[in-house]
């Protein structure tokens, strides 16, 4: 089954927009054994989007397409699909209904161009939209099939798995096939060491494929399996699993679709352990992240954001003299700051951060992205030097990472 993939908008090929779509939907079909024949983008324009269709539908059984299915008359996506196949325009009532239905509730006010959206080539299958306005749909072509879903990363990602992978293993009879997918997430290595680290698994002798997602500052692992029974296609992941837990072990924050600040809120909540957090250049973003779990409440006790060096004194009684000889980046002054939160709070574990999150404030010894984070836990304080090297945001987002791994590892007992 070849399967070629068309990315349609003038923003793709004038390079405003990065085409990430392709590789989206190109790594999950190649995870589930699909061979993608080709990748191409086009802009919106009714007499290439026709042509490049015929093109790779003659060297292809489906062609995903996505981009341009908005209400503008810009957007022209279904119209070139319908030309390109001779089909007429057909409304579907109940597309509309339900795209009425949708500007009442937010209370928008509904204009005719929106109806454009409620209509499809004849003869085509709708493909349910559960993020966005746009439905997409599916065409049978002379056995062949040809998909469109919106280019709005968010709602390819959800209609690519929901509404396009279904439809392609029934038309390819390989809906009697078990699918097993296991993601492992990692922070702390590269995507390429992650890589080199995983070389010597033999995937392809274990019966699973292998996917790398960085998704910033982490990197994912997919793997996925697939056989005639539910529990084959399990146990050939769960193999793969501990090859890859062996060799990432340190770096592995989650098996599964865990966030890493879910993954610590579950072992505080069931070691009744408190936390308290001092923040400097994450600006209250560890403290953020941390309460992002519902339930935090149990086992964070407090955030302060000590941006200033007399914050840091009259907040968490760092002495001013530790400033004065080491600076406001540096070990002595990340470590004062665990230390002075978790007296003040009262808990079993202070965490801190400070560090020169950019573009400015940087210096010879202290470059930009120089962050210290700490922690103490009451027996000792440690303390991590980073160099991070990224933009600003960045900077802070891979920094409160940071923290928050150093607190798992803690947890965990790990150096
Ligand atoms: P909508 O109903 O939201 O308009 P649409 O199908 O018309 O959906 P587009 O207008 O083509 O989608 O694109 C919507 C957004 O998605 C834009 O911000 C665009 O830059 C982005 N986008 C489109 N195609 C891709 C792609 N292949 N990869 C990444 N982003 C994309
Ligand atoms: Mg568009």
């Amino acid at each position: 089954m070849k399967i070629a993939i068309l990315t349609i908008g003038n923003e793709l090929l004038n390079g405003r927009t990065a085409d990430t779509n392709s590789s989206f939907i190109a790594r999950e079909l190649t995870a589930l054994g699909f061979r993608i024949e080709a990748l191409m983008s086009v802009g919106d324009e009714f007499d290439a989007i026709k042509t490049r269709l015929h093109d790779l539908l003659a060297i292809t059984d489906a062609v995903i397409c996505t981009g341009g299915l908005g209400p503008t008359a810009d957007d022209i996506t279904t119209e070139a699909v319908a030309r390109a196949f001779e089909r007429k325009l057909v409304m579907n009532e109940s597309v509309l209904a339900g795209l009425k239905e949708k500007f009442a509730r937010y209370r928008l006010a509904w204009t005719d161009n929106n109806a454009k959206q409620a209509l499809f080539p004849d003869g085509a299958d709708v493909i349910d939209n559960p993020v966005g306005s746009a439905a997409g749909f599916a065409l049978p072509v002379g056995g062949k099939l040809v998909f469109v879903i919106p280019g709005v990363p968010a709602e390819t990602r959800r209609m690519l798995p929901e509404g396009v992978i279904p439809v392609l293993r029934r038309h390819f009879g390989r809906d009697s096939e078990h699918i097993f997918k296991q993601t492992i997430k990692t922070f702390g290595l590269p995507e390429a060491a992650v890589d080199a680290k995983l070389a010597d698994v033999n995937f392809a002798a274990l019966g699973v494929s292998v996917g790398f997602y960085p998704v910033f500052p982490e990197n994912h692992v997919v793997l996925t399996a697939r056989a005639a029974s539910a529990d084959e296609a399990r146990m050939k992941v769960t193999k793969a699993t501990q090859e890859v837990a062996s060799r990432l072990e340190d770096y592995i924050f989650s098996y599964g679709e865990k966030t890493l600040e879910e993954t610590l809120g579950e072992i505080l909540t069931e070691r009744k352990i408190t936390i308290a957090v001092a923040e400097s250049c994450t600006g209250g973003l560890i403290a953020s992240r941390l309460t992002d779990v519902s339930g935090s409440s149990v086992y964070f006790e407090r955030g302060v954001v000590t941006y200033s060096n007399r914050a840091k004194i009259e907040l968490l009684g760092v002495p001013p003299e530790i400033i004065e000889k080491h600076g406001a980046v540096s070990e002595q002054t990340a470590k004062a700051m665990a230390e002075g939160v978790r007296q003040m709070a009262k808990t079993n574990i202070g965490l801190s951060s400070t560090g020169i999150a950019g573009p400015s404030g940087g210096t010879k010894e202290k470059p930009v992205g120089t962050v210290y984070i700490a922690l103490a836990d009451g027996n000792q304080t440690t303390c991590r030097h980073f160099a991070f090297r990224w933009d600003r945001r960045r900077n802070k987002l891979v920094s409160s990472e940071a923290a928050l791994m150093l607190l798992l590892n803690d947890l965990q007992g790990k150096p």
